[in-house]
Protein backbone atom coordinates (compact mmCIF):
# COMPACT_ATOMS: atom_id res chain seq x y z
CA UNK A 1 0.00 0.00 0.00
CA UNK A 2 1.65 3.24 -1.36
CA UNK A 3 1.13 6.41 0.48
CA UNK A 4 -0.26 8.34 -2.16
CA UNK A 5 -2.04 11.28 -1.58
CA UNK A 6 -2.16 13.53 2.00
CA UNK A 7 -4.88 16.40 2.36
CA UNK A 8 -6.00 18.92 5.44
CA UNK A 9 -9.64 20.52 5.57
CA UNK A 10 -10.99 21.75 8.39
CA UNK A 11 -13.90 20.53 10.84
CA UNK A 12 -16.17 23.33 13.29
CA UNK A 13 -18.26 22.04 16.10
CA UNK A 14 -19.98 23.86 18.77
CA UNK A 15 -19.92 23.07 22.16
CA UNK A 16 -22.16 22.54 24.48
CA UNK A 17 -20.50 25.42 27.15
CA UNK A 18 -17.64 27.71 26.75
CA UNK A 19 -14.52 25.53 27.40
CA UNK A 20 -12.69 27.81 30.51
CA UNK A 21 -9.46 26.95 32.36
CA UNK A 22 -6.19 28.75 33.54
CA UNK A 23 -5.04 29.35 29.85
CA UNK A 24 -7.77 29.99 27.82
CA UNK A 25 -11.49 30.13 26.74
CA UNK A 26 -12.76 28.49 23.90
CA UNK A 27 -16.50 28.24 22.34
CA UNK A 28 -15.92 26.19 19.30
CA UNK A 29 -13.81 22.85 18.11
CA UNK A 30 -12.05 24.70 15.07
CA UNK A 31 -9.50 21.68 13.55
CA UNK A 32 -7.35 20.84 11.26
CA UNK A 33 -8.24 17.33 9.70
CA UNK A 34 -5.90 15.12 7.36
CA UNK A 35 -6.71 12.67 4.63
CA UNK A 36 -4.20 9.73 4.03
CA UNK A 37 -5.06 8.38 0.55
CA UNK A 38 -3.74 5.37 -0.47
CA UNK A 39 -2.80 3.82 -3.81
CA UNK A 40 -6.18 1.47 -3.97
CA UNK A 41 -7.85 5.00 -2.93
CA UNK A 42 -8.64 3.79 0.72
CA UNK A 43 -8.16 7.11 3.42
CA UNK A 44 -7.36 7.12 6.99
CA UNK A 45 -8.31 9.92 8.94
CA UNK A 46 -6.94 12.02 11.74
CA UNK A 47 -7.75 15.57 13.26
CA UNK A 48 -5.45 18.26 15.18
CA UNK A 49 -6.66 21.04 17.38
CA UNK A 50 -4.42 24.19 17.30
CA UNK A 51 -3.55 24.96 20.91
CA UNK A 52 -1.06 27.20 20.28
CA UNK A 53 -1.13 28.25 24.84
CA UNK A 54 0.06 24.47 25.00
CA UNK A 55 1.58 23.12 21.86
CA UNK A 56 2.36 26.57 20.24
CA UNK A 57 0.61 25.27 16.95
CA UNK A 58 -2.06 27.57 15.41
CA UNK A 59 -4.46 25.88 12.50
CA UNK A 60 -2.26 27.64 10.01
CA UNK A 61 0.97 25.97 11.22
CA UNK A 62 -0.75 22.97 11.33
CA UNK A 63 -1.34 22.87 8.23
CA UNK A 64 1.46 24.16 6.68
CA UNK A 65 3.17 21.33 8.60
CA UNK A 66 1.47 18.83 6.74
CA UNK A 67 1.56 20.15 3.44
CA UNK A 68 4.82 21.65 3.30
CA UNK A 69 7.10 19.24 5.20
CA UNK A 70 5.19 16.02 6.35
CA UNK A 71 3.57 15.53 2.98
CA UNK A 72 6.23 15.42 1.12
CA UNK A 73 8.46 13.37 3.18
CA UNK A 74 6.03 10.40 3.09
CA UNK A 75 4.31 10.43 -0.15
CA UNK A 76 5.34 7.68 -2.17
CA UNK A 77 6.27 5.54 0.94
CA UNK A 78 4.86 2.03 1.81
CA UNK A 79 2.62 1.94 4.84
CA UNK A 80 3.37 -1.73 5.32
CA UNK A 81 6.60 -0.63 6.47
CA UNK A 82 5.24 1.08 9.22
CA UNK A 83 8.07 1.72 11.27
CA UNK A 84 10.12 3.41 8.90
CA UNK A 85 6.99 5.43 7.59
CA UNK A 86 6.25 6.17 11.44
CA UNK A 87 10.49 7.10 11.76
CA UNK A 88 10.16 9.44 8.68
CA UNK A 89 7.14 11.26 10.16
CA UNK A 90 8.80 12.33 13.32
CA UNK A 91 12.01 13.20 11.42
CA UNK A 92 9.90 15.41 8.76
CA UNK A 93 10.80 18.26 11.40
CA UNK A 94 11.23 19.20 14.55
CA UNK A 95 8.30 20.10 17.18
CA UNK A 96 4.57 20.32 15.65
CA UNK A 97 3.52 17.52 17.45
CA UNK A 98 -0.04 17.48 16.84
CA UNK A 99 0.18 18.17 13.40
CA UNK A 100 2.28 14.96 13.46
CA UNK A 101 -0.27 13.60 15.72
CA UNK A 102 -2.97 14.16 13.16
CA UNK A 103 -0.89 12.19 10.25
CA UNK A 104 0.08 9.29 12.57
CA UNK A 105 -3.36 8.75 13.42
CA UNK A 106 -5.00 8.87 9.72
CA UNK A 107 -1.33 6.55 9.25
CA UNK A 108 -2.73 4.06 11.59
CA UNK A 109 -6.39 4.31 10.54
CA UNK A 110 -5.50 3.27 7.05
CA UNK A 111 -3.21 0.70 8.15
CA UNK A 112 -5.63 -0.81 10.16
CA UNK A 113 -8.42 -0.89 7.21
CA UNK A 114 -5.47 -2.55 4.87
CA UNK A 115 -5.09 -5.04 7.33
CA UNK A 116 -8.72 -4.97 8.44
CA UNK A 117 -8.37 -5.53 11.99
CA UNK A 118 -9.44 -2.87 14.46
CA UNK A 119 -6.55 -0.31 15.62
CA UNK A 120 -6.67 -1.23 19.38
CA UNK A 121 -6.53 -4.89 18.96
CA UNK A 122 -3.64 -4.51 16.53
CA UNK A 123 -1.97 -2.22 19.63
CA UNK A 124 -2.22 -4.76 22.28
CA UNK A 125 -6.30 -4.97 22.85
CA UNK A 126 -6.22 -5.04 26.50
CA UNK A 127 -9.77 -3.89 26.91
CA UNK A 128 -12.74 -3.09 24.95
CA UNK A 129 -14.34 -0.72 27.48
CA UNK A 130 -13.37 1.94 29.89
CA UNK A 131 -15.05 4.89 31.76
CA UNK A 132 -13.79 8.73 31.31
CA UNK A 133 -14.08 11.77 33.28
CA UNK A 134 -15.85 14.88 32.24
CA UNK A 135 -13.90 18.42 32.20
CA UNK A 136 -15.68 21.19 34.83
CA UNK A 137 -14.25 24.77 33.45
CA UNK A 138 -13.40 26.97 36.22
CA UNK A 139 -16.34 29.39 36.60
CA UNK A 140 -17.97 31.75 39.66
CA UNK A 141 -18.56 28.35 42.15
CA UNK A 142 -22.30 28.41 41.70
CA UNK A 143 -22.06 27.48 38.74
CA UNK A 144 -19.47 24.90 38.95
CA UNK A 145 -21.83 23.10 41.71
CA UNK A 146 -24.59 23.64 39.31
CA UNK A 147 -22.33 21.91 35.85
CA UNK A 148 -21.00 19.58 38.06
CA UNK A 149 -24.33 18.37 39.44
CA UNK A 150 -25.56 18.30 35.88
CA UNK A 151 -22.63 15.61 34.54
CA UNK A 152 -23.19 13.38 37.33
CA UNK A 153 -27.33 13.54 36.28
CA UNK A 154 -26.02 12.90 32.91
CA UNK A 155 -24.05 9.55 34.09
CA UNK A 156 -20.63 10.55 34.39
CA UNK A 157 -18.83 9.38 38.10
CA UNK A 158 -15.46 11.35 37.41
CA UNK A 159 -15.40 14.50 37.39
CA UNK A 160 -12.10 16.80 36.14
CA UNK A 161 -12.13 20.27 38.30
CA UNK A 162 -10.41 23.05 36.43
CA UNK A 163 -9.17 25.16 39.05
CA UNK A 164 -5.31 27.36 38.91
CA UNK A 165 -7.03 30.72 38.16
CA UNK A 166 -7.45 32.16 42.21
CA UNK A 167 -5.37 30.08 44.52
CA UNK A 168 -7.40 31.42 47.30
CA UNK A 169 -11.01 30.58 45.71
CA UNK A 170 -9.57 26.94 44.52
CA UNK A 171 -10.26 25.41 48.39
CA UNK A 172 -13.15 26.80 48.75
CA UNK A 173 -14.62 26.16 45.07
CA UNK A 174 -13.49 22.09 45.19
CA UNK A 175 -15.25 21.80 48.67
CA UNK A 176 -18.12 23.24 47.16
CA UNK A 177 -18.67 20.83 44.53
CA UNK A 178 -17.66 17.47 46.85
CA UNK A 179 -20.89 19.19 49.16
CA UNK A 180 -22.51 18.84 46.43
CA UNK A 181 -21.85 15.83 44.56
CA UNK A 182 -21.28 13.66 47.26
CA UNK A 183 -18.92 10.95 48.18
CA UNK A 184 -19.03 8.56 45.51
CA UNK A 185 -17.98 10.87 42.73
CA UNK A 186 -14.26 10.52 41.46
CA UNK A 187 -12.84 14.45 41.47
CA UNK A 188 -9.73 14.66 39.73
CA UNK A 189 -8.04 18.95 39.63
CA UNK A 190 -6.13 19.97 37.12
CA UNK A 191 -4.58 23.53 37.89
CA UNK A 192 -2.95 23.81 34.59
CA UNK A 193 0.46 25.05 35.95
CA UNK A 194 -2.10 27.73 37.74
CA UNK A 195 -0.13 27.81 40.97
CA UNK A 196 3.13 28.72 41.86
CA UNK A 197 5.20 25.31 44.02
CA UNK A 198 4.86 26.66 47.44
CA UNK A 199 1.56 27.57 46.76
CA UNK A 200 0.84 24.11 45.29
CA UNK A 201 1.97 22.34 48.78
CA UNK A 202 -0.57 24.93 50.78
CA UNK A 203 -3.91 24.48 48.74
CA UNK A 204 -3.34 20.42 48.02
CA UNK A 205 -2.56 20.35 51.98
CA UNK A 206 -5.54 22.13 52.82
CA UNK A 207 -8.06 20.11 50.39
CA UNK A 208 -6.31 16.77 52.33
CA UNK A 209 -7.44 18.65 55.52
CA UNK A 210 -10.73 19.34 54.35
CA UNK A 211 -11.39 16.33 53.10
CA UNK A 212 -11.49 16.48 49.19
CA UNK A 213 -10.58 13.17 48.70
CA UNK A 214 -8.90 14.06 45.12
CA UNK A 215 -7.77 11.31 42.94
CA UNK A 216 -4.92 13.40 41.24
CA UNK A 217 -3.81 16.49 41.05
CA UNK A 218 -2.78 17.29 37.48
CA UNK A 219 -0.06 20.15 36.30
CA UNK A 220 0.01 22.41 39.29
CA UNK A 221 2.71 24.39 38.86
CA UNK A 222 4.60 25.76 35.41
CA UNK A 223 4.86 23.04 32.94
CA UNK A 224 8.83 24.65 32.55
CA UNK A 225 9.38 24.45 36.40
CA UNK A 226 10.41 20.79 36.58
CA UNK A 227 12.11 21.29 39.73
CA UNK A 228 8.94 22.96 41.44
CA UNK A 229 6.91 19.81 39.94
CA UNK A 230 9.20 17.29 42.04
CA UNK A 231 9.15 19.92 45.26
CA UNK A 232 4.92 19.29 45.01
CA UNK A 233 4.89 15.37 44.80
CA UNK A 234 7.20 15.38 47.65
CA UNK A 235 5.81 17.39 49.76
CA UNK A 236 1.72 16.24 49.67
CA UNK A 237 0.21 12.98 49.96
CA UNK A 238 -2.05 13.40 46.83
CA UNK A 239 -0.80 11.64 43.57
CA UNK A 240 0.57 14.57 41.32
CA UNK A 241 -0.05 13.96 37.76
CA UNK A 242 2.10 15.55 34.93
CA UNK A 243 0.47 16.91 31.72
CA UNK A 244 2.16 20.07 30.35
CA UNK A 245 5.64 18.41 31.49
CA UNK A 246 5.76 15.59 29.70
CA UNK A 247 5.14 15.75 25.67
CA UNK A 248 7.86 13.33 24.26
CA UNK A 249 9.57 9.68 25.56
CA UNK A 250 12.38 11.67 26.71
CA UNK A 251 10.46 13.74 29.05
CA UNK A 252 8.55 10.66 30.38
CA UNK A 253 11.59 9.04 31.08
CA UNK A 254 12.74 12.15 32.83
CA UNK A 255 9.87 12.14 35.48
CA UNK A 256 10.10 8.76 36.04
CA UNK A 257 13.65 8.78 37.03
CA UNK A 258 13.66 11.70 38.97
CA UNK A 259 10.13 11.21 40.51
CA UNK A 260 8.63 14.44 38.95
CA UNK A 261 5.13 12.88 39.11
CA UNK A 262 3.18 9.85 40.07
CA UNK A 263 1.29 9.47 36.76
CA UNK A 264 2.17 10.70 33.36
CA UNK A 265 -0.76 12.19 31.05
CA UNK A 266 -0.38 10.95 27.42
CA UNK A 267 -2.28 13.61 24.96
CA UNK A 268 -1.44 12.45 21.13
CA UNK A 269 -1.26 16.54 20.89
CA UNK A 270 2.24 16.19 22.96
CA UNK A 271 3.58 13.41 21.92
CA UNK A 272 3.29 13.38 17.90
CA UNK A 273 0.85 10.78 17.85
CA UNK A 274 -0.16 7.29 18.68
CA UNK A 275 3.63 6.02 17.83
CA UNK A 276 5.34 7.82 20.09
CA UNK A 277 2.86 7.49 22.87
CA UNK A 278 3.39 3.86 22.60
CA UNK A 279 6.86 4.62 24.08
CA UNK A 280 5.79 6.21 27.05
CA UNK A 281 3.05 3.16 27.76
CA UNK A 282 6.44 0.89 27.30
CA UNK A 283 8.10 3.29 29.91
CA UNK A 284 5.43 3.46 31.98
CA UNK A 285 4.82 -0.70 32.25
CA UNK A 286 8.65 -0.91 33.08
CA UNK A 287 8.91 1.40 35.90
CA UNK A 288 5.28 0.19 37.05
CA UNK A 289 3.82 4.19 36.81
CA UNK A 290 0.07 4.25 35.53
CA UNK A 291 -0.90 6.80 32.64
CA UNK A 292 -4.28 8.93 31.90
CA UNK A 293 -4.97 9.81 28.64
CA UNK A 294 -6.39 13.27 27.83
CA UNK A 295 -6.97 15.05 25.06
CA UNK A 296 -7.34 18.90 24.35
CA UNK A 297 -10.54 19.91 22.29
CA UNK A 298 -11.46 17.74 19.89
CA UNK A 299 -14.20 15.85 18.20
CA UNK A 300 -15.27 12.79 18.33
CA UNK A 301 -12.62 11.81 15.24
CA UNK A 302 -9.31 12.23 17.25
CA UNK A 303 -10.46 11.58 20.57
CA UNK A 304 -11.53 8.10 18.91
CA UNK A 305 -7.75 7.74 18.42
CA UNK A 306 -6.84 8.27 21.64
CA UNK A 307 -9.60 5.89 22.84
CA UNK A 308 -8.15 2.98 20.55
CA UNK A 309 -5.07 3.44 22.09
CA UNK A 310 -6.51 3.61 25.56
CA UNK A 311 -8.13 0.55 25.05
CA UNK A 312 -5.04 -0.87 23.69
CA UNK A 313 -2.55 -0.60 26.84
CA UNK A 314 -3.15 -1.94 30.18
CA UNK A 315 -0.86 0.70 31.71
CA UNK A 316 -3.69 3.59 31.01
CA UNK A 317 -5.64 3.78 33.93
CA UNK A 318 -7.28 6.92 33.37
CA UNK A 319 -9.25 8.58 30.75
CA UNK A 320 -10.34 12.17 30.31
CA UNK A 321 -11.17 11.50 26.79
CA UNK A 322 -14.47 14.21 27.08
CA UNK A 323 -14.29 16.04 23.79
CA UNK A 324 -16.95 14.24 22.53
CA UNK A 325 -19.38 14.79 25.00
CA UNK A 326 -18.20 18.67 24.95
CA UNK A 327 -19.18 19.06 21.70
CA UNK A 328 -22.96 20.31 21.04
CA UNK A 329 -23.46 18.07 17.33
CA UNK A 330 -21.10 14.81 15.93
CA UNK A 331 -21.67 14.06 12.44
CA UNK A 332 -19.55 11.50 12.05
CA UNK A 333 -20.64 7.48 11.59
CA UNK A 334 -18.54 4.55 12.93
CA UNK A 335 -15.84 4.83 15.44
CA UNK A 336 -15.48 3.79 18.97
CA UNK A 337 -19.05 4.22 20.95
CA UNK A 338 -18.56 7.31 23.27
CA UNK A 339 -22.10 7.47 25.04
CA UNK A 340 -21.80 9.63 28.32
CA UNK A 341 -19.11 8.35 30.60
CA UNK A 342 -18.64 5.00 28.90
CA UNK A 343 -16.59 4.47 25.66
CA UNK A 344 -16.83 1.08 24.06
CA UNK A 345 -14.50 -0.17 20.92
CA UNK A 346 -15.76 -1.54 18.50
CA UNK A 347 -14.69 -4.25 15.48
CA UNK A 348 -14.74 -2.06 12.68
CA UNK A 349 -11.20 -1.77 10.53
CA UNK A 350 -8.72 1.16 11.58
CA UNK A 351 -10.07 4.22 14.02
CA UNK A 352 -13.29 3.53 12.36
CA UNK A 353 -14.69 7.23 11.80
CA UNK A 354 -16.34 7.97 8.92
CA UNK A 355 -17.83 10.61 7.32
CA UNK A 356 -15.57 13.88 7.73
CA UNK A 357 -17.72 17.29 7.35
CA UNK A 358 -15.18 18.35 5.52
CA UNK A 359 -16.29 20.26 2.14
CA UNK A 360 -12.75 21.42 0.83
CA UNK A 361 -9.56 19.04 0.74
CA UNK A 362 -6.41 20.41 -0.37
MG1 LIG B 1 -4.37 19.01 31.98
Amino acid sequence: MIIRDIQVGEITLPLTHPFKTALRTVEHVNDVVVRVIGDDGRTGYGEAPPTAVITGETKASVASAVKDFIAPALIGMDLMDLDAVMACLQRSMVHNTSAKAAVDMALLDLWGKTLNAPLWRLLGGARRSFETDLTISVNPVEEMVRDSLEAVERGFSILKIKVGKDGKQDVARLMAIRKAVGANVKIRVDANQGWTPRESVSIISALEDAGLEAELIEQPVSAADFEGMKYVTAHVNTPILADESVFSPADAARVIQERAADLLNIKLMKTGGIWPALRICALAETFGVECMIGCMLESRLSVSAAAHLCAARGVITRADLDGPSLCSEDPFTGGPIFDAASVTLTDAPGIGVEDIPCSVWH
